[in-house]
């Protein structure tokens, strides 16, 4: 493939699904989703993304002021934050950095991660450590489903490759020294941390490259197989496309983090199917 991808969890979550939507999403770049939200779901997307700006905020040393916002669902979330932060009281010289963005190379491509918070600093040991945070305004996830989905299998492997750029010197961070904590506003007293070790980081690793190299190899060929799975037909946009318009339809889960549409997506015009 002469294309650099920059693959992110949604990327790899959708090549893994349908390596068609794959590359009518990515590739070909058709619009995405072709129909409107119901509003419920919209409005729930928005005030998720409303309550990650109050977070970030907070963490940039900004004040929040709750009666000054808006909205009185995600005034509720913001006082169960206050309540029940999970981030804990950490040295001075601990780096909160919210919204950062991390890339590492895989293959002929590049991995892709934002991080709603990243908190760096160093141990008792001295020994440096990375630990994530992220904000759920959705349905709550047990501890084993988190584990196994690619947000988290993405956040620990970048952190695990590159997350030493962020020590000057001294500051080879170990996968024992990653962690992860998903914090949901429905369930605000019960976060759910995961950690990593050297082995997960290896076996992890050698998915995500696999994928690369399954992304080439179908890139090479220009063959991107429909999925056997009709049930993944039925959030897609894209039925008319490959008629399967008799799997009926379902309303997709939305993350409030899911990665905005590129600037210049949304003036591209359905293609005829
Ligand atoms: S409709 Fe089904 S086969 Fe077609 S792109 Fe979507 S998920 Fe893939």
């Amino acid at each position: 493939m002469d294309t650099r991808l920059s693959l992110s969890q949604y990327k790899l979550a959708t090549f893994l699904a349908c390596q068609r939507r794959f590359q009518l999403r990515y590739l070909r770049r058709l619009p995405w989703p072709a129909t409107p939200l119901p509003e419920r779901t919209e409005q729930l997307l928005q005030h998720g993304q409303e309550f990650h700006q109050l977070v970030e905020q907070h963490f940039l040393g900004l004040p929040v002021t709750p009666s000054t916002i808006p909205n009185e669902q995600v005034r509720q979330w913001w006082q169960a934050f206050v309540t029940h932060s999970p981030v804990p009281e950490l040295p001075t010289n601990t780096r909160f950095l919210p919204e950062t963005g991390l890339t590492v190379p895989l293959g002929n491509h590049l991995l892709y991660g934002r991080f709603d918070l990243l908190v760096l600093g160093k141990d008792e040991q001295e020994r440096p450590f990375a630990h994530v945070f992220d904000w759920k305004t959705g349905r709550p996830a047990d501890a084993a489903t988190l584990k196994s989905r690619w947000q988290t299998r993405l956040y620990l492997a970048l952190l695990a490759e590159g997350g030493s750029a962020f020590w000057s010197q001294n500051g080879q961070l170990s996968p024992e020294q990653i962690s992860l904590t998903y914090w949901y506003v429905q369930e605000p007293a019960a976060p759910v941390t995961i950690g990593y070790s050297a082995g997960e980081h290896q076996a992890n690793w050698a998915d995500l490259q696999q994928i690369a190299a399954r992304l080439d190899e179908a890139s090479a060929a220009n063959t991107w197989p429909l999925t056997d799975d009709w049930s993944e037909c039925r959030e897609c946009a894209y039925q008319i496309y490959c008629g399967r318009q008799g799997a009926g339809t379902a309303v997709p889960e939305i993350d409030e983090a899911e990665e905005p549409a590129r600037p210049d997506e949304r003036l591209l015009l359905p293609e005829r199917p």
